[in-house]
């Protein structure tokens, strides 16, 4: 088969990171036969150089044509002082909203091999933990109506922000991760505050009316506050846990956080009919741009995802995913992920090594 991907490396270690996990996807089309053709475009602080703002419509249209968009990351110091509405990440909302993207995914798994750079406790962590937060990204009280108002009590100025969900959106995202949970451990945990908010309410309630046509997924309700303690308490029992915007954003950076290593985690972000854009979860890195010893582990694994979720080459997936893990057994370390005294290698040696495993 062949794919077409638009390819935006961006800024700061952007460029180092995604070259490699081009590479890597090479090598994957000549182990399986098939052929990815990149297109490469700009966004974010270079595209600000080249065009003076953030992204262009020709880079929305050629990531609309593309079957999927990888990313490296966007910003950095020379592009703070810009007017907001021109800053680097305005290319990230931009894109998002043309592509329609309503649902972020983000894997948070312990690697064994990694399990020292863990900020929990080792009797906590047992085998590890693997889990997917899937996380509603279009609506919520992030795109609610945001106002002023005097306060009811006579208290003065009050800020309001209205806290949406419709039964549509809930379905939407709900389907999303029960699919996600059907190709994984078969457990989904929907996350809400439906003690106090008529929208988790709506969000629950549409919950349990589909969690039926999934039969062999086993399906909990729990408070978001509950949650935030249990991903620290006991993280090893969630599979897929899905949420809405606002405590999506939270969950997945804590969840993020247990497992130690920002320069592994990868993120994807899809549409309805499955196409996504593909990108670390990490930013540009701008202290050690250039250097040759960022992690593209990240990007990497993020490619796995791609091919995973948005192309349905399941084989191909776990071939980087198994390779990753064989380089990390292995020993092997960039300096992010490195212990004391431990051989470091630089960005393109990673990734040379990850592709001769595949
Ligand atoms: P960051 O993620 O870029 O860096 C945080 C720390 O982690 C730094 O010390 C960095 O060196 C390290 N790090 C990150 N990725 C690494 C990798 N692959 N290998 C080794 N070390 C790695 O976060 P920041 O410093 O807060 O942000 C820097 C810039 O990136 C800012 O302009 C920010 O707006 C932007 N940003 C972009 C995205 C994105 O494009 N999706 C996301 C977050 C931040």
């Amino acid at each position: 088969m062949e794919y077409n991907i638009a390819v935006v490396k961006g800024d700061g270690i952007g460029p180092e990171i995604v070259s490699e996990a081009m590479l890597v996807l090479d090598k994957v089309g000549e182990k399986f036969g098939h052929k990815f053709h990149f297109q490469e475009v700009l966004a974010g602080g270079c595209s600000i150089d080249k065009n003076g703002i953030p992204l262009t419509d020709e880079t929305i249209e050629i990531c609309k044509n593309a079957d999927s968009v990888l990313l490296g990351a966007v910003g950095g110091p020379k592009w703070d002082d810009v007017p907001s509405a021109k800053r680097p990440e305005k290319a990230l909302l931009g894109l998002r909203a043309a592509l329609g993207l309503f649902v972020n995914l983000r894997p948070a798994q312990m690697h064994k091999a990694l399990a020292d750079a863990c900020p929990i406790k080792p009797e906590i962590i047992g085998d590890g933990f693997d889990i997917l937060v899937c996380r509603e990204l279009t609506g919520d009280v992030y795109f609610g109506k945001h106002y002023r108002r005097e306060s009811d009590k006579g208290w003065g100025e009050t800020g309001a922000d209205d806290m949406n969900y419709s039964v549509y959106e809930v379905e939407r995202i709900g389907r999303r991760a029960f699919e996600m949970a059907m190709k994984r451990n078969k457990k989904v945990c929907s996350v809400d505050k439906a003690n106090v908010l008529e929208t988790s309410r709506v969000w629950r309630e549409t919950m349990h009316r589909i969690k039926d046509e999934y039969p062999e997924v086993e399906y909990t309700d729990m408070y978001v506050d509950n949650c935030a303690m249990q991903l620290v308490r006991n993280p090893g029992q969630f599979d897929v846990i899905v949420t809405g915007n606002l405590f999506g954003d939270i969950l997945s950076d804590e969840a993020s956080m247990i497992t130690g290593s920002i320069g592994m985690l990868p993120s994807a972000s899809m549409n309805e009919s499955g196409k996504g854009m593909y990108e670390p979860i990490h930013g540009s890195a701008p202290d050690i741009a250039g250097k040759g010893i960022a992690n593209p582990i990240a990007t990497i694994l993020s490619c796995a995802m791609m091919l995973r979720y948005s192309f349905g080459l399941k084989d191909e997936a776990d071939a980087i995913e198994t390779a990753v893990e064989n380089v990390l057994n292995a020993g092997h370390r960039t300096a992010d992920i490195a212990a004391k005294g431990e051989k470091v290698l630089s960005t393109s040696e990673m990734g040379a090594l990850i592709r001769e495993q595949l």
